[in-house]
């Protein structure tokens, strides 16, 4: 049976960053991507995990920070450029990050695609995501 999204979904990032902060949330991360992650900040990996990361299921998740958007990732750059919420480590994000929103949960029927929508402004807009591509995504993402 084909996908609903056979035909492709729609994807542009708007960087409103909404992604990276509301309600507590959870990125957890490997070794390697944290290590990717320091190394794009210019710190070492120890200094990476003591100022960005906390402890999860004998793992590591990206630690947040309170704000008036809600619980933001450390890793949120709202100075940069006015009205948008940049990541820091963009380049170097962690699967997480970097396959949304192509999640299984996101795409198991076109209402959860919507829901999802609701606080993702780049859903449904931009260039269309070929079936392919959303495949990928979608298996690369982390089984936490
Ligand atoms: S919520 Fe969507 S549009 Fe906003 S920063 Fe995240 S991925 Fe981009």
């Amino acid at each position: 049976m084909s996908e609903w999204y056979a035909g492709g979904l729609r994807f542009e990032c708007t960087r409103c960053g909404m992604c990276c902060t509301g309600p507590p949330g959870l990125v957890a991360f490997t070794p390697e991507e944290g290590r990717e992650m320091a190394r794009a900040l210019g710190v070492g990996y120890r200094n990476f995990l003591v100022d960005h990361a906390c402890r999860w299921a004998g793992g590591w998740a990206l630690e947040e920070v309170e704000g008036e958007h809600g619980f933001d990732c450390t890793l949120l750059d709202r100075e940069k450029v006015p009205g948008e919420a940049l990541c820091r480590v963009r380049e170097a994000r962690p699967g997480q990050c970097r396959t949304w929103p192509f999640w299984p949960e996101n795409l198991s029927n076109p209402g959860a695609w919507k829901k999802a929508a609701r606080r993702c402004a780049g859903m449904g807009r931009g260039p269309l995501v070929a079936i392919e591509e959303i495949r990928r995504q979608r298996a690369a993402t982390p089984n936490w």
